[in-house]
């Protein structure tokens, strides 16, 4: 037997290792069923050359839990190793690297500023373990089997060993703070995370515990469909089945392969529960792919597989390295062209999947430059009548009759088919094509086309009376003096008294609305925007709208001349308007009924139904259809 001192710079790295990544002490597990891995994977490449002769037998890794000695044995039946190779692997190579690893690292304050802690090897070991053993046996047939022994200080013991089969076992004597790792529950977890897709079979238990050659690592025409939905299932147990996906394959200029799956997006993005999970080799890494996809990418699911990501450097770092950026546009560009492909393929089809992908292609629009451009082709806007236009077909379809006196194309949408349907109504009666942009990111969406389409403006079909929605040149006459529409205009504020209501008097055409309520697109914008931003003071804020008045319609006139109930009707006319945008609610809405019940039994408006509830909060509003039923009430009351 020999014994040695680990030819270390730093006085003793083990209290090191043992305290460094806290929280991800389980990694070790990786680290060395991987190694195992390793080893096999060399055999099987040495057999195949006609290095190694004969048959190689059973391959598997066995993992045993050995609760009475409190051990954990991964073994391996790989090339092992001889003495002078122990010596160099272990005593020399490993420790040496583990040594710059934590030299490089050891300033991180924040263990999961490293990926995955990729490059700490057979060392990482010692965070769970008191001692660690090696027995092996090199396929060499001329060597002797080896023990090696560490029990975490730098000194080791080598000697011969009794191992009798080609292979290693790596036995870890687990310490009283790592009892976890003694548990069969906990290993079956980190297996299942780390191991499941590993390509030399696994044993725990008794069970084999990966699936060696999963869908990504096949060739996409020796796939079904079918092969594709079930590995989803294998990813994602619980989900829904996947709309369609993506199989990644290149192996230059960087190697990369993956299968990405687009699931059903609802109009709401919850948490994303599913995530992308990344493999260096069917090595799980982790499922926090944000500074290695695109951000609107990381909305997709399903794995990717490369080599070729620097696993052992910070997170920062990794945005601005060469080799990840490349990933990124080239996966950028598959999603595209799949996209592309599925809305040329079958439109129907395509259509009907909008639903569940338009938040996707619009996150994907509004992040990335390159992604808008190629979505002009697949980007998708629905009328009010459930047709599908292309941007550019909208344009085309609209520009007749949505130019405005600028030469601006004006297109029209709604975000509420129902609260906004009079208004929809109004603009289809002028064929008009209204498009519904209804998802909690359409806001930003529309921003976006807006500053990228410098001859295009979106206009929220509420926003304007329909006559000003596109402006064109021509203005109409008001038939009232403008004292007749001062009198008017002050009934009207007189009636609502709130001043978050601005009356406007205007020439519409005498057959549209009587009065209706706009909410000017610029200033509704600004507040949506704050809102969504976090932006509380000025998210917060009332809503401010315009009552616009209909100076030409002939029953804004008989009310100048009738001068019974004057304030009644206003009244009544305003909550008609509060009610064509669902704005009519609570005390206001009670009495309104009140007051048209009243009406439609034929004695008139009745002004005290309800015209004395002034502003949309009128306290008193509920009791006041009683009083109503009182003639003398009535009378005594002044509009
Ligand atoms: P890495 O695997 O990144 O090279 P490690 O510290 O994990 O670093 O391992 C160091 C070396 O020890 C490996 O490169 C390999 O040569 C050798 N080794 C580790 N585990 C085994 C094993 N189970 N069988 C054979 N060789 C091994």
């Amino acid at each position: 037997m020999t014994t040695g001192k680990i030819n270390v710079q730093t006085e003793n790295i083990f209290p090191i290792i043992k305290k460094f990544l806290y929280s991800d002490h389980e990694i070790f597990l990786r680290e060395i069923v991987s190694n195992a891995v390793d080893a096999t994977k060399k055999l099987q490449i040495l057999s195949s050359k006609g290095e190694v002769s004969g048959e190689l037998g059973d391959l598997t890794i066995e993992i045993k839990l050995d609760e009475k000695n409190k051990t954990l044995t991964i073994s391996d039946k790989g090339i092992g190793m001889s003495e002078a190779e122990v010596n160099k692997f272990i005593n020399e190579v490993a420790f040496s690297s583990a040594e710059a690893f934590l030299k490089k690292h050891k300033d991180a304050t924040d263990s999961s500023s490293i990926i995955g802690h990729f490059g700490l090897g057979f060392y990482s070991s010692f965070m769970v373990s008191d001692r660690v053993e090696i027995q092996t046996r090199s396929h060499k047939k001329t060597t002797k089997a080896v023990h090696w022994s560490c029990d975490g200080s730098p000194e080791y013991t080598l000697e011969t060993g009794h191992k009798k089969e080609r292979g290693t076992d790596i036995i870890l004597h687990i310490n009283k703070d790592s009892k976890e790792f003694l548990e069969k529950a906990r290993i079956q977890t980190l297996l299942e995370k780390y191991c499941k897709f590993l390509p030399v079979e696994i044993k725990f238990d008794d069970k084999v515990i990966n699936n060696t050659a999963p869908a990504w690592t096949k060739k996409p025409t020796d796939l079904k469909d079918e092969d594709y939905q079930n590995f989803y299932k294998e990813l994602y147990p619980f989900s829904e089945p996947p709309l369609f996906w993506i199989h990644l394959n290149v192996d230059y200029p960087f190697n990369l392969t993956g299968i990405l799956y687009f699931p059903k997006l609802s109009n709401t993005i919850e948490v994303q529960k599913n995530k992308i999970q990344l493999y260096c080799n069917q090595v799980f890494v982790t499922d926090e792919v944000k500074e290695i996809v695109p951000e609107f990418l990381t909305l997709l699911h399903g794995v990717i597989d490369s080599p070729d990501i620097p696993l052992n450097v910070s997170r920062s770092y990794l945005q601005s390295d060469p080799n990840v950026k490349k990933i990124n546009s080239y996966i950028t560009k598959k999603v595209a062209d799949k996209l592309e492909e599925l809305f040329k393929k079958d439109r129907k089809s395509y259509e009907e999947k909008w639903e569940h992908i338009n938040i996707f292609v619009k996150y994907g629009a509004i992040t990335d430059d390159k992604f808008y451009d190629r979505s002009k082709k697949f980007g998708l806007y629905q009328d009010t009548e459930d047709k599908f236009y292309t941007l550019e077909e909208y344009q085309e379809a609209v520009k007749a009759e949505q130019t405005n006196k600028d030469k601006k194309l004006i297109a029209l949408y709604s975000n509420n088919t129902v609260d906004q349907d009079s208004y929809i109504q109004s603009a289809v009666n002028r064929s008009y094509v209204v498009v519904k942009l209804d998802t909690v990111i359409d806001n930003h969406f529309i921003n976006t086309v807006e500053q990228k389409e410098s001859d295009l403006s979106f206009v929220r079909v509420d926003s304007e009376t329909i006559d000003k929605l596109v402006e064109k040149d021509e203005v109409g006459a008001s038939v009232l003096s403008e004292k007749e529409e001062t009198t008017l205009k002050e009934l009207f504020e007189k009636e609502i008294d709130d001043n978050m209501v601005n009356v406007e008097l205007k020439p519409l055409n005498p057959e549209d609305q009587p009065v209706l309520i706009t909410k000017p697109e610029f200033s509704r914008r600004m507040k949506e925007m704050a809102a969504m931003s976090g932006m509380g003071a000025m998210g917060d804020m009332p809503e401010q709208y315009n009552l616009v008045v209909n100076a030409n319609h002939p029953f804004v006139n008989k009310i100048l001349t009738q001068k019974k109930d004057q304030g009644t009707v206003v009244k009544h006319l305003y909550d008609l308007a509060l009610l064509s945008q669902n704005m009519l609610k609570g005390k206001d809405l009670t009495s309104f009924i009140e007051r048209s019940v009243s009406m439609i039994e034929g004695d008139g408006p009745k002004k005290s139904a309800g015209g004395a509830a002034k502003t949309t909060k009128a306290p008193k509003a509920a009791k006041e259809p009683k009083e109503a039923k009182e003639p003398k009430e009535e009378k005594g009351k002044k509009s």
